[in-house]
């Protein structure tokens, strides 16, 4: 209705103009629409936990005199506290990738220090399913970027490679080289041998909020913004992060980020050049 209000308005004005102010609106109602999206969302998001913990508090007042049924209603009230925390947490850093420049305060980031920050940061969970991590390739390749940026995108992947794995597999975290035209680039691959990803369902859990399976992302305390945090990341570096899966076989997810020594060299040309 009110792009076809505009368009009469304008028509004498050509057909061009009126369809680049189609298309502009267009676009903003998209934009305007995914804010929404959002906002609806993390408010449900949100609303689990705090509707559970208020039902749990109220079954612990109501248990009194059963002392295992409060410990019982108390571990699950821990639960849900916990994942209102991981949930607020990486709506906090969800929104500092999206809004911070992270070239402000980039530095060369050593690999083999943000595979070890990784793996610590799920050695718990790994540990209780026997999951064995590996890396390799990893020694004196440096990433230039934001430190606590690039270590949130790594430490997501390999989270989730831990998370949507079965006991007893590998999750393998390699880095290598790769020559570029605009100078050389950092490659590093998280592998898993977990439950993998359908083709469809792969163009979508880049979006914020898309769960393959909600109950099992929830279970693992997965908010389903890890991979938005992560796209984010790899993309205001001038880097990409890709998807290789084959279903009940595994996933490779794969980060490219420029390396140290070439974004220096690349501003330094320019610098000179300009
Ligand atoms: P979550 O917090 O749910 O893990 P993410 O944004 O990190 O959210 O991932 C989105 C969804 O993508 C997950 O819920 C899961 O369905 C799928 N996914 C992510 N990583 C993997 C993986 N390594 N193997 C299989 N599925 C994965």
């Amino acid at each position: 209705g009110e792009a076809l209000a505009v368009s009469a308005r304008v028509a004498p004005l050509g057909s061009r103009l009126v369809l680049l102010l189609v298309e502009d609106l267009t676009e903003a109602r998209r934009i305007e629409a995914v804010r929404r999206d959002f906002v609806a969302n993390v408010s449900h998001e949100l609303k689990t936990p705090v509707g559970a913990l208020s039902l749990l508090s109220e079954a612990v007042m109501g248990a009194s005199d059963d002392p295992e049924a409060v410990e019982r209603f108390a571990g699950r009230m821990q639960i849900e506290a916990t994942r209102l925390t991981n949930l607020v947490q990486e709506l906090i850093d969800l929104s500092r990738v999206q809004n911070d420049d992270p070239l402000e305060d980039a530095e060369p980031v050593r690999i083999d220090e943000l595979v070890a920050e990784a793996i610590d940061r799920c050695r718990h969970q790994a540990g209780a399913k026997q999951i064995t991590m590996a890396s390799g390739g990893t020694a004196e390749l440096r990433i230039w970027g934001n430190r606590g940026q690039l270590a949130a995108a790594l430490g997501n992947l390999v989270e989730n490679a831990v998370n949507y794995s079965p006991a007893r597999t590998r999750v393998g975290i390699a880095a290598r080289r790769v020559t570029a035209p605009g100078g050389d680039l950092i490659e590093i691959a998280v592998t898993d041998q977990g439950i993998g990803i359908s083709d469809k369902d792969k163009e979508r859990i880049f979006e914020r909020f898309y769960r393959v399976d909600p109950a099992r992302s929830r279970a693992t305390g997965g908010t389903g913004l890890g991979l938005a945090i992560v796209k984010h990341v790899a993309a205001s570096h001038s880097g990409e992060v890709t998807v290789w899966s084959s279903e009940g076989q595994g996933s490779t997810f794969t980060l490219r980020l420029p390396e140290a020594g070439a974004a220096r060299d690349r501003s330094t040309r320019q610098t000179t050049s300009g």
